[in-house]
């Protein structure tokens, strides 16, 4: 099979024949990964939505301005990422096609790599990140979500920004 289409970020679909999933529902969710609005981050936002929530979409992240977390709070900088099964390697339904293998293992490798710094970088910045792989529960996730908005925003409001505030025990300068 010659793989044409292209993926969003300039890379080929993966094979599908060789990716061997499990079943057309797998198959059918990895031929979406890569794109944004997917089934799964779909979900999590209604769930979001119905507890509530108010977040921004696809946004690109502080300091990376090609990377994008599929749900940011930005007030709260609370970077919520849904993770596809194949594109970022998840242990219990990756697959590493056959053919291209070592190019193909490359690939997933750096975005596992490109995640972890993603996941360093926003940390950094005093932002807290969430990510659910595809295949979880989602209103479970969106709970998850919103402990962690709630307990964000309360230390925001209590005494400012947390870059600002001073560590317990610390004067305040
Ligand atoms: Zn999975």
């Amino acid at each position: 099979m010659r793989v044409t289409a292209a993926h969003p970020e300039g890379l080929p679909t993966p094979p599908r024949h060789v990716a061997a999933p499990s079943s057309p529902a797998v198959s059918a969710r990895m031929a979406r990964q890569g794109r944004r609005d997917t089934a799964p981050e779909l979900a999590l936002r209604r769930e979001l939505h119905r507890l509530g929530l108010r977040y921004r979409v696809d946004r690109a992240l502080p300091g990376m301005p090609r990377r994008r977390a599929d749900v940011v709070f930005t007030a709260a900088r609370l970077a919520v990422f849904v993770d596809g099964c194949f594109w970022h390697a998840c242990p219990d339904h990756a697959t590493q096609p056959a053919s291209n293998a070592a190019w193909w293992r490359e690939k997933l490798a750096t975005n596992v790599a490109r995640d972890r710094d993603t996941d360093a970088r926003l940390t950094a910045q005093g932002w807290e990140v969430l990510r659910f792989w595809e295949h979880a529960d989602m209103r479970a996730a969106a709970g998850l979500v919103e402990d962690a908005w709630r307990r964000r925003r309360a230390g925001l409001s209590s005494s400012g920004s947390p870059s600002t505030r001073p560590a317990p025990g610390e004067p305040a300068t």
